[in-house]
């Protein structure tokens, strides 16, 4: 087979880096993506003259983007500057710990003894001592991870074990496949705040707490282990990717929707695609790595037999509902990242898997962009805000009218409220993003915003992997392994490009 050309469909961070790779190692790429923009969900919005990250906020895994960029002869401390957050998050809940229910916060710190002073007056010393061990665990859960799954191609559970090898065989004995998040932090911890903050992070991976395993505890350590704040922004990251692979003689097509992934005799020939100008051109290629959700190739979107169809209902991860503003804060001391919690944390994730719109009582991220881990550090009026609460993955079939999800925004400004919180941006200085509008921005999803969900110990190994049943079709993104995520759609492009190297595509 000739090493022919790569055609790379989805400029999000997992196409973004499968691309550079590829470029960097002397391949003919050409990357064509339906936006105008390279990036995918790491997007951003325009506000009058204000841009503002629309997607991902929270930047962990620092050490893949780096090795990425070191394979390719670059340096990321040089080329994309960002400082480490002394504070993680601040979390609000209307009605406290203490003795009289009254509103409390709460900061996560990068210095574990910081953090454990602070649960220590928040919840007592006993919860101080069990997030010490919390931390231990989730820190043991991740090194056995890391390794054999992480960093490598999609594992079966049989050759998980045989890559941690004897040695690593204990530490995968501790990452409590089989039980839930939530019972599982219920056995570490006496208060249902503790609970329901470490909980939180399996929607990190757009899941429920109390579906998921327990092995997710393993993102709180990925958070301790280092949370950065990008100068000027998420999307710079996406930026500096495309103008890498562009250096190194990539070409990006925009506003280039794939139409058809052409094969023939079970080999990738090419891809059908539509220009800009609305022309349909035919561009060859003899690999295709596709970086839409794979639920666009089971659903046949790019054409029939690429992947078999998914029988019954497909389990979808978390969608969001999103509002971006330019706007006023006042009463409530922000940082960068804030979580208001919900008091009735079953109910909200029973109305997102049950229920048809934005649950009736949320818990509310609130990013304020221009403030960086201090208080101090707030800038002048107006600051720009992303918002945004879970909500279910039915883009594709209800509605999503504001009067569907009135309701919970009331309720979502009211919680801020009670925490102290006015937050208040006129009409025309806010955008709203709903389920409906994910899914026609990412197709295949119905607005499911991390492939499939992490419910049950099974599901980490239920992903696809970079290859497919098709001679030159490969996978990269947050639907595929190792997960959703900046950092883990980055390991999954690069775990592309090196299939499409090794298979000599
Ligand atoms: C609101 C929000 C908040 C998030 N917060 C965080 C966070 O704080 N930290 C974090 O690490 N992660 C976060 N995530 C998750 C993270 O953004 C994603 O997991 C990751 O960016 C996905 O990258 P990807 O490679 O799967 O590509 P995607 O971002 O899914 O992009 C796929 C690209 O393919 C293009 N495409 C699809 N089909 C076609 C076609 N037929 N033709 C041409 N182009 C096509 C799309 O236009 C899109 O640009 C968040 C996501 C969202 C939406």
């Amino acid at each position: 087979m000739s090493r022919g050309r790569v055609v790379v469909v989805g400029s999000g961070i997992g196409g973004l880096t499968c691309a550079l790779r590829l470029a960097h190692a002397g391949r003919d790429v050409v990357l064509v993506e339906a936006a105008g923009t390279p990036g995918g969900k790491v997007r951003q919005i325009h506000i009058g003259d204000h841009a503002l990250d629309a997607g991902p906020t929270v930047f962990t895994m620092r050490w893949v983007f780096e090795e990425l960029l070191a394979d390719c002869g670059h340096d990321l401390s040089g080329l994309l500057p960002m400082q480490p957050a002394r504070v993680l998050g601040r979390h609000a809940w209307a009605n406290g710990p203490n003795k009289h229910n009254d509103p409390a916060t709460l900061d996560l710190f990068a210095d574990v003894q910081a953090t454990a002073d602070a649960i220590g007056t928040f919840a007592g010393a006993a919860e101080a001592h069990n997030y010490l061990n919390f931390t231990r665990r989730s820190r043991q859960v991740y090194q056995a991870l890391e390794k054999p799954y992480v960093r490598g191609a999609r594992p079966t559970p049989w050759s998980l074990v045989r890559r941690a090898g004897w040695r690593g065989l204990p530490g995968l004995a501790r990452i409590s496949p089989f039980t839930t998040l939530w019972q599982s932090l219920g056995q570490q911890f006496q208060t249902h705040h503790m609970r329901q903050l470490f909980g939180r992070y399996a929607t990190y991976c757009g899941s429920s707490p109390y579906l998921a395993p327990a092995t997710l505890m393993l993102i709180a350590h990925v958070e301790q282990d280092g949370l950065w704040l990008v100068d000027g922004g998420m999307h710079r990251v996406a930026q500096l990717l495309a103008d890498l692979f562009t250096a190194a003689g990539g070409r990006i097509r925009y506003r280039t929707k794939a139409l058809n992934i052409q094969q023939r005799s079970g080999r990738v020939v090419g891809v059908q695609v539509k220009t800009p100008d609305g022309e349909t051109e035919h561009i060859p290629a003899s690999s295709v790595v596709f970086n839409g959700d794979v639920g666009a190739l089971t659903a046949g979107l790019l054409g029939p037999g690429l992947m078999p169809p998914q029988a019954g209902r497909v389990p979808r991860s978390l969608s969001a509902l999103t509002w971006c503003q330019v706007g006023v804060a006042q009463g409530f001391p922000l940082i960068r990242h804030n979580v208001f919690f919900s008091n009735d944390y079953k109910a909200e994730f029973e109305q997102l898997s049950h229920g048809h719109h934005a649950p009736d009582r949320p818990t509310v991220y609130v990013c304020a962009l221009d403030r960086g881990d201090e208080p101090a550090t707030a800038p002048p009026a107006p600051e720009r805000f992303l918002c945004l609460v879970n909500a279910p993955p039915n883009g594709d079939t209800t509605g999503w009218q504001p009067h569907s999800y009135a309701p919970s925004q009331s309720e979502a400004w009211a919680l801020m409220s009670r925490c102290g919180l006015s937050l208040a941006a006129p009409p025309e200085a806010q955008v709203v993003t709903t389920p409906r509008d994910f899914a026609r921005l990412f197709p295949g999803t119905g607005g499911a915003l991390y492939g499939r969900p992490s419910h049950g110990w099974l599901s980490s190994f239920q992903r696809s992997g970079a290859r497919t049943a098709i001679d030159g079709l490969y996978l990269a993104g947050g639907s595929v392994h190792p997960g959703p995520g900046m950092p883990m759609a980055a390991l999954s492009g690069r775990q592309a490009a090196l299939s499409v190297l090794e298979d000599g595509r």
